[in-house]
């Protein structure tokens, strides 16, 4: 496996309840480096920007809302086959569909309440660091 680097975003519900602590605890012991982090508040039209790819889907006003509705942490995580080891990690979008143990089964409120995003692949994983670190932020040589 390749070096990576995703993106990981702890979502408003998840850090309004104070799992930011226990989520990133989790990302560390699986291995990951935390390459850096750090809290935003989107804007509505921030999170619709981010989400663009899903803008014709009957869910994305409520996504971009929920997303802007509070304080996320977004993170550069790096190792081995990061962005599928985060996806695995993290679990499927619908924490009752979720694997046991992994971070939507154990933290998700619903399909949309649903704890934390991850890159989903090696085409997405640069744009997403990029929309929220600047060069100097995210050092090192990989996206
Ligand atoms: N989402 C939703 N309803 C759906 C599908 C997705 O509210 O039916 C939300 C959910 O927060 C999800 C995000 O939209 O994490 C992006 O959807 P995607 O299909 O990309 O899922 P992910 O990659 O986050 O697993
Ligand atoms: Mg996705």
């Amino acid at each position: 496996m390749a070096l990576e680097r995703t993106l990981a975003i702890i979502k408003p519900d998840a850090v309004e309840r104070g799992l930011t602590g226990p989520i990133v605890q989790i990302l560390e012991e699986a291995g990951f480096t935390i390459v850096t982090l750090k809290k935003v508040c989107l804007t509505k039209a921030q999170a619709q920007s981010f989400y663009d790819v899903h803008r014709e889907r009957p869910f994305f006003d409520s996504l971009t809302s929920y997303i802007s509705s509070g304080p996320s942490v977004a993170l550069v995580l790096e190792r081995d086959g990061a962005i599928e080891e985060l996806r695995q990690l993290m679990g499927a979008t619908d924490p009752a569909q979720a694997a046991p143990g992994t971070i939507r089964a154990r933290w998700g409120e619903s399909i949309e309440r649903n704890a934390i995003h991850g890159s989903d692949g090696p085409e997405t994983a640069p744009v997403e660091v990029a929309f929220f670190f600047s060069d100097l932020e995210r050092m090192g040589r990989l996206g």
